[in-house]
C-alpha cells in the first residue's frame, strides 16, 4: 500500500490536536486536509480519536551489535522501538564491539544493521584519549554527534578523556557544527566506603551529585571557551539544573535531555539487592527527582530520549544482587512513551507538550527537523499512533528487547502504542508487528 489516508479528530499538527486527513504517498505525507476526507480508490484508515502524532525519535540509544549481540542487537532494539512508537533511534558509539571510535568501526556497525533496521536508525560516534586524528573521517562519514565520557564508561576499550583531549578535538567540531555529547560525571575520592554492596543507597552515595555538577563544570567551560555544541545526556543531578539554565539563557548550544528513569522511579523505592535499577548517574532521591520535573515542565530540556542499554540477567547481577558488579543500565527503549505519559499525567504536563520533547524537539538536536520530526507536507511519513485513555500493565510477552528484564515490568501505565507508520509503511497494527525492514540508515550530511 503505496498511497492512503489516515484519519483521526485528534491529529498533532502545529502543535495542536485538531480532526485532520493525512494523505500519505510514497514514504512522504503528500497533503494534509482539515476535516474528514476521503478520495475515491485511496484506503482510508479511520483511526477516529486515537492520538496521531509524529513518530517518536530517541536520540539515545545503545543496540551493542555487532561484537555484543548477546546483550542486544538491531533486530531485537528496533522492533521494541517500532512497537514502541519508536521511528527514528541514534545509536551510541559503545557498548559494541569495536566501539565506534574511527571510520572502520563506523562501516562495521552500518554493516551489521543490515536488513536489521525495522525503524530508521543513524548513529554517533565516540572520543577516546587516542582518537583525536579520527574525529574529522567521523564527522564526514556522516555521524551525528560524538560522544565522550568524563568517567569511565564501563567498556575498557572506550576510556574517558580529559578535558585537554576535548580541547584538542572542539575546533574541528566546531567547523562542523556537530554536537559534543557529554557523560557528565567527574569521578574522585570523596565518596563513601562501601560497606554493603546490595544497598540501592550506598550505590547511590558512590555516584554523588558533585561528581555530577564539577563534569558539567567541565561540559560548559569547553562549551563556552569554544563556543561549540555541547550537549548533557542524562541529566540526574538537579543541582546541576542551575548552572544549566544561566548558560541556557546565554547560547542556544547548550543543550540537556533526561530519561524516563529518573522521571519514574525514586531511590526511596529501590529494594535493596535489586540491580535491574542501575544506570548510571543513578536514580536518585524523590525531592531530586522533583526538581527535575520542575525543570521539564519549565521547558528546561530540550528533548527526552530512553538511553536505553541492556545487558545479559547475568551481567546485571540480578541473582547476586550486587550493585557494584552489575552492568549500568536499563533496558526500556519501548516504554518511553507510556512511562512519560503517565508520570506525566500525575505532574500536570501536557501531551501537548510531551509530544514535541519526543518529537520535534530531538529533530532539531540532530539537524533533521526538515523532514522528521513534524506532521508537514513533504515530511517523511514517519508516524505513530496511541491511545490515551486505557490503562495496560507492560507484560513479559510484549517485550521486544533481546532481554525481558527491565524495571518497567508490571507497571501498570497509560498511553499504548497501537500503529506505528515508518517512511509509509505500515510496520506495527494493534500492537503487533506487520512488516520489518522498513527502516533507513541515516546519515548526516
Ligand atoms: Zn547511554
Amino acid at each position: 500500500m503505496k498511497e492512503f489516508l489516515i484519519y483521526s479528530s485528534r491529529c498533532f499538527i502545529d502543535s495542536q490536536f485538531i480532526e485532520a486527513t493525512l494523505h500519505i504517498k510514497n514514504e512522504k505525507i503528500l497533503q494534509i486536509y482539515k476535516g474528514i476526507h476521503k478520495i475515491e480508490n485511496i484506503p482510508f484508515l479511520d483511526y477516529n480519536n486515537l492520538i496521531v502524532m509524529p513518530g517518536i525519535i530517541d536520540a539515545h540509544v545503545h543496540i551493542n551489535e555487532p561484537g555484543r549481540e548477546t546483550w542486544e542487537g538491531f533486530d531485537t532494539a528496533t522492533k521494541a522501538a517500532a512497537i514502541g512508537g519508536v521511528t527514528t533511534l541514534i545509536e551510541m558509539p559503545l557498548n559494541a564491539s569495536p566501539v565506534t571510535t574511527d571510520v572502520n568501526a563506523f562501516k562495521l556497525k552500518q554493516d551489521a544493521s543490515k536488513g536489521k533496521l525495522h525503524v530508521n536508525c543513524g548513529f554517533y560516534g565516540g572520543i577516546i584519549p587516542s582518537n583525536k586524528n579520527d574525529i574529522e573521517d567521523l564527522l564526514r562519514a556522516g555521524v551525528f554527534g560524538v560522544k565522550g565520557f568524563l568517567t569511565h564508561s564501563g567498556i575498557d576499550e572506550f576510556p574517558n578523556v580529559s578535558k585537554a583531549d576535548l580541547e584538542a578535538i572542539a575546533p574541528t567540531l566546531k567547523q562542523y557544527n556537530i554536537p559534543l555529547l557529554l557523560h557528565c560525571e567527574l569521578t574522585d575520592d570523596n565518596v563513601p566506603e562501601v560497606t554493603n554492596p546490595k544497598n540501592y543507597q550506598a550505590y547511590l552515595e558512590s555516584r554523588p551529585q558533585h561528581w555530577e555538577t564539577n563534569a558539567i563544570d567541565l561540559a560548559l567551560d569547553i562549551q563556552k571557551q569554544f563556543d561549540i555544541k555541547v550537549h548533557i545526556v542524562h541529566l540526574s543531578a538537579s543541582k546541576g539544573i542551575e548552572r544549566i539554565k544561566k548558560r541556557k539563557q546565554e547560547t542556544n548550544k547548550l543543550t540537556v535531555e533526561t530519561c524516563p528513569q529518573y522521571l519514574y522511579f525514586n531511590a526511596e523505592n529501590i529494594p535493596d539487592a535489586s540491580p535491574i535499577f542501575k544506570c548510571a548517574p543513578p536514580i536518585r532521591e524523590k525531592a531530586n527527582n522533583n526538581e527535575l520535573w520542575e525543570f521539564l515542565l519549565d521547558d528546561g530540556f530540550n528533548f527526552l530520549a530512553s538511553d536505553h542499554s541492556p545487558a545479559p540477567p547475568n551481567r546485571k547481577q540480578l541473582e547476586s544482587g550486587d550493585f557494584f558488579k552489575a552492568w549500568g543500565g536499563i533496558s526500556g527503549l519501548q516504554f518511553t512513551l507510556p512511562i512519560l505519559f503517565s508520570e506525566g499525567k500525575k505532574r500536570g504536563l501536557q501531551t501537548e507538550k510531551l509530544i514535541p520533547l519526543l518529537t520535534k524537539k530531538p529533530a532539531e538536536f540532530l539537524g533533521i527537523d526538515n523532514i522528521k520530526g513534524d506532521l508537514k507536507v513533504g515530511y517523511d511519513a514517519d508516524i505513530t499512533i496511541w491511545d490515551d485513555s486505557e490503562e495496560f500493565t507492560i507484560s513479559e510477552d510484549s517485550i521486544q528487547h533481546k532481554h525481558k528484564a527491565t524495571p518497567y515490568l508490571n507497571e501498570s501505565v497509560f498511553g499504548k502504542v497501537i500503529h506505528t507508520f515508518v517512511n509509509g509503511v505500515q510496520v506495527v497494527e494493534n500492537s503487533k508487528l506487520k512488516t520489518l525492514q522498513q527502516g533507513q540508515l541515516l546519515i548526516k550530511n
